[in-house]
C-alpha cells in the first residue's frame, strides 16, 4: 500500500479521454487505438486522411506494427501538432456525425473507436515530454494547449448531433442484440457523455465549457508549482552533515551536487526518492527537521509557487459544474462509475480501518519514544516529532526485529528484480521476455531506455513491447509509473501492445549494481503488475482498455505479492557480491516485520484519502484550504506524529488533473481486492504460483479489462465479493467486533 500509494499511476491516452489529455500527471484511461476517419457522407469505403506532415502526427513505422519514433521527437513541432491532431480528430467525428444513415453501432459507436488516430499519436510523445523528458520549454507550451486540449474536449461533449446519435444506438432495441461487451461498450461512450454535460444546453451548456476550461488551466499550473518547489530547492551539505546515512545516499547526493556546480559537497533534492531515506537514516535531528518542513511545503510557501488560492479556485468549479448536472457534491458524481459507487461507500471503508491505524500509530509511537529516551539525559529528551518518524522507525524495526534495511537492500540488484518479474509474468501470464537488440529499428527518447519484445511462451505469437525508463534525472517526474504507448485492440486487426514501465531509481557507480530499497523494489513490481494488465488485454475496441479508478491498482497492487515468494528469494534476491541468496535468518526477520509500521503507512495514507473525500463533499464556496487541512486533521483525531503522505497543496493525485479526484480512496479498495485475491493464491495448493488459481485470474481479472464490470469480473475470479477483514489481517490489524 505505501508502495503503490508512492507510485500510483498508470497512465494511459485516448485522444477522446477528455481530461486526460490536460493532465500530465494522473491519468488511467485509455490506451491508443488505430482508426481510420470514415468518409463525409456515407458509403463503405473509408477515405484516408493524408499522411499529417506534421513529424509526431506521422504513422509509426518499422517492426511491431509501427512504433513511436521517440528518436525523432522535436519540440518545436509540439505545438502545431497538438492543433493539427484536435483538428483532425474533431473532424472525423463531425463526419460521424452528420452519417446520412441511421445511427447503429457500427457507423457511430466503432467509427468513434476508429477515430482520434493521430492524436493517440501525438500523445505517446507528449506524454513523454511532460513526465520524462520535462524541460522549461515544454512546460510553457503545456500552459498554452491546456486551455487548448479543454476546449477540444467541450467542442466532442457538446456536439449535439453525435450525441444524439450516441443516445439512439444506447436505447435502441438493437442493442440487446450485441454482445455483452459491446453493450457495455455503448454504455460508457453514452455516460461519458453524460456525465460531461451533454444534456446541457443554453447558458448552462456554455458555462460548463468556460469551467473546463479554467479547470483546465489550473491543473497545469497546480502541477508546474509542486515541480517548481522540487527543482526550486536544494540543500547542500558537508561531509560532517551527513551522519547516519548509508555510503549510497552518499554517493547518490554526491553526483546530485557535481551536477549541480557544487563539486565537493552533498545534495538532498527536494524529491521523495532523496528525502525519504534521508528522513530515514539522518543522525541530525535539526536537519532532519529542515529537509522534512521543505519538503512538506511544498506548494505552502506563500509564494509566486503557492497552491492554496488554485486549489479553492479548482474546488468552486468543480462544485459548481457538477451542480449544473444536478449532483450534489463532487465527490457524488465522481464515484458514480466506480465499484463504490458514492462516497459514503468509499468513507466507510476507509473509516473502518482509520482507528485501528490510529491506535496503532499509538503504539508505535510510545515504542519510538522509549527508544529515543534510552540514554538520553532527562534535560535532552524530546518528544517524537513528524520528522522523527522515519528514523526512529527504523531503529525500532532494527531493535525489535534485528532487521537492517540497508543488508536487505544488498540483496535487492535492480536487474535481478527485473528477471525475477519476468519469471513470474512467465509463470502466471505464460509470457517470455527478450531484450531487443540495439539494431532491432526501435528507437527510444533516452539513452537509459531499454525494449523488450514479449511473447506467448505456448504459441511464440508475439504481444507486444516493454520499454523500460529506470533512472531518475533532471526534468523527469519523480515517483514511478506504467503508461501505454498503444493498447491492444482487435478493430483493424490486431494491435501489438507497447507498455512501459518508468522508475526514478538512483543510478550506481559504474559497474556497480544498482541497489535498492524494499519499498522501491515492491513499487518495481506493482508497476510492472500495471504494463501485465496492459499485455494481457484481450479486448476488441480501445475504450474497454480503460481503467476503473478504484479496480485499476488492484492488479498492480497484487503483483507487488510475488516479490516476497520462495521462488523469486531463492533465484533472485542474491546478494550483490557474493551471489548468496538471502539468508533464511533474514528471510524470517523481513517476514516477522511484515506488518512492523503498518500504523504509520497506513494512516499517512488514509489521511490523504480522507481529505480527498471531505474536501469533494464539503460546500467549498468560502473554503479556507490551509484551515480546512488543519481543522479537519483535528477533527479526524490525526496523531500529531503523522503528516498526511500528500498535503493538499502539493496533492498532485486530486488537483494537478481529475485523475484520482475524490478518488484516492481507490488504492485502499484496492487493497482489499488484492488482500482477497491473494488468500485466494496463499489458501490453494499450488500457492502463489497455482497454475488453475493463475489462470483464472488472467482470464477474470487481467485480460477482460473494462469489458467486464469489475464487481461482476471479481465475482467470477473469487466465487463472491471481497472481504475487508482480508486487508485487516494483512496489516496486522485486529478484526473490528
Ligand atoms: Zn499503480
Amino acid at each position: 500500500m505505501v508502495q503503490s500509494a508512492a507510485s500510483p499511476m498508470q497512465k494511459t491516452f485516448h485522444a477522446s479521454m477528455l481530461l486526460a489529455l490536460v493532465t500530465a500527471l494522473v491519468a488511467c484511461d485509455r490506451p491508443t487505438n488505430d482508426p481510420r476517419p470514415p468518409p463525409v457522407t456515407s458509403s463503405t469505403t473509408p477515405a484516408i486522411d493524408p499522411q499529417p506532415a506534421n513529424p509526431l502526427l506521422a504513422e509509426w513505422e518499422g517492426p511491431y506494427g509501427g512504433v513511436p519514433a521517440f528518436d525523432r521527437m522535436v519540440l518545436s513541432s509540439l505545438e502545431a501538432a497538438a492543433a493539427e491532431a484536435m483538428r483532425l480528430h474533431l473532424a472525423e467525428l463531425e463526419t460521424i456525425a452528420g452519417d446520412a444513415r441511421p445511427p447503429t453501432f457500427d457507423n457511430t459507436i466503432v467509427a468513434m473507436e476508429r477515430s482520434g488516430m493521430a492524436l493517440d499519436r501525438f500523445h505517446a510523445y507528449y506524454g513523454i515530454w511532460s513526465s520524462n523528458l520535462s524541460t522549461p520549454e515544454f512546460r510553457e507550451i503545456q500552459t498554452r494547449l491546456a486551455p487548448r486540449f479543454s476546449e477540444y474536449s467541450s467542442k466532442i461533449t457538446q456536439n449535439e448531433r453525435l450525441f444524439a446519435r450516441i443516445k439512439e444506438v444506447h436505447e435502441s432495441d438493437a442493442l440487446k442484440e450485441l454482445r455483452p461487451d459491446q453493450q457495455r461498450l455503448v454504455r460508457l461512450r453514452y455516460d461519458r457523455f453524460a456525465r460531461q454535460g451533454a444534456m446541457l444546453a443554453g447558458e448552462a451548456k456554455a458555462r460548463y465549457a468556460e469551467i473546463q476550461m479554467e479547470l483546465a488551466e489550473l491543473y497545469t499550473r497546480f502541477g508546474n508549482n509542486v515541480l517548481a518547489d522540487e527543482e526550486g530547492y536544494v540543500l547542500f551539505l558537508k561531509e560532517d552533515q551527513l551522519g547516519g546515512l548509508p555510503e549510497s545516499f552518499k554517493a547518490t547526493a554526491a553526483r546530485a551536487a557535481a551536477s549541480r556546480d557544487h563539486k565537493g559537497e552533498f545534495a538532498v533534492t527536494n524529491t521523495r526518492s532523496s528525502v525519504d531515506p534521508f528522513l530515514t537514516y539522518a543522525d541530525d535531528r535539526g536537519l532532519r527537521e529542515k529537509v522534512w518542513r521543505t519538503y512538506y511545503s511544498r506548494g505552502d510557501n506563500g509564494d509566486e509557487h503557492d497552491n492554496n488560492a488554485i486549489i479553492a479556485r479548482i474546488l468552486q468549479l468543480r462544485a459548481e459544474r457538477v451542480a449544473l448536472l444536478g449532483y450534489a457534491n463532487y465527490a457524488q458524481w465522481r464515484l458514480e462509475d466506480r465499484m463504490a459507487k458514492t462516497p459514503e461507500r468509499a468513507m466507510e471503508l476507509l473509516m473502518t480501518v482509520w482507528p485501528a491505524a490510529v491506535a496503532r500509530v499509538k503504539e508505535e509511537v510510545r515504542d519510538m519514544q522509549k527508544l529515543a529516551d534510552k540514554g538520553t539525559k532527562r534535560s535532552q529528551r524530546f518528544k517524537i516529532a513528524a520528522w522523527d518518524y522515519r528514523y526512529y522507525a527504523d531503529k525500532v524495526r532494527l531493535a525489535k526485529y534485528d532487521l537492517d534495511s540497508d543488508e536487505v537492500k544488498q540483496y535487492l540488484q535492480l536487474d535481478k528484480l527485473r528477471e525475477a518479474m519476468f519469471m513470474v509474468a512467465g509463470e502466471l501470464f505464460g509470457f517470455e521476455f527478450t531484450p531487443l537488440a540495439a539494431d532491432a529499428g526501435v528507437p527510444v527518447f533516452h539513452g537509459d531506455v531499454r525494449v523488450w519484445e514479449v511473447k506467448e511462451r505456448s504459441s511464440g505469437k508475439v504481444i507486444g513491447l516493454w520499454y523500460l525508463d529506470p533512472f531518475a534525472r533532471p526534468g523527469k517526474r519523480s515517483g514511478a509509473w506504467a503508461n501505454s504507448y498503444r493498447g491492444h485492440t482487435t478493430i483493424d486487426g490486431e494491435t501489438l501492445v507497447l507498455a512501459s514501465n518508468n522508475s526514478n531509481f538512483m543510478k550506481g557507480a559504474p559497474g556497480e549494481a544498482v541497489l535498492v530499497s524494499w519499498d522501491d523494489a515492491t513499487t518495481f513490481f506493482h508497476e510492472f503488475g500495471h504494463a501485465l494488465h496492459s499485455l494481457a488485454s484481450n479486448v476488441d475496441y480501445p475504450t474497454l482498455n480503460g481503467g476503473v479508478r478504484d479496480y485499476t491498482e488492484f492488479q498492480s497492487q497484487l503483483l507487488e505479492r510475488w516479490l516476497f515468494t520462495d521462488k523469486v528469494i531463492e533465484r533472485y534476491l542474491v546478494h550483490h557480491r557474493t551471489g548468496a541468496p538471502m539468508p533464511a535468518a533474514l528471510v524470517a526477520k523481513i517476514e516477522r516485520a511484515a506488518t512492523f509500521n503498518q500504523g504509520f503507512a497506513t494512516a499517512e495514507y488514509l489521511a490523504s484519502a480522507l481529505m480527498d473525500l471531505y474536501l469533494h463533499t464539503t460546500d467549498p464556496t468560502a473554503i479556507d484550504v490551509d484551515a480546512f487541512e488543519r481543522e479537519t486533521l483535528t477533527k479526524m483525531g490525526t496523531p500529531p506524529e503523522i503528516v498526511m503522505r500528500h498535503r493538499t497543496p502539493q496533492f498532485g493525485h486530486i488537483f494537478s488533473g481529475e485523475g484520482y479526484s475524490a478518488g484516492y480512496y481507490g488504492y485502499m479498495w484496492a487493497d482489499v481486492l488484492t488482500a482477497d485475491a491473494a488468500e485466494a493464491f496463499a489458501e490453494s495448493s499450488g500457492g502463489f504460483y497455482d497454475k488453475e488459481i493463475a489462470k483464472a485470474l488472467v482470464s477474470h481479472l487481467f485480460a477482460p479489462r473494462n469489458s467486464v464490470a469489475p464487481v461482476e469480473a471479481y465475482r467470477a475470479f473469487r466465487g463472491r465479493d471481497a472481504d475487508v477483514s482480508a486487508l485487516l489481517r494483512d496489516r496486522g490489524f485486529p478484526l473490528p467486533r
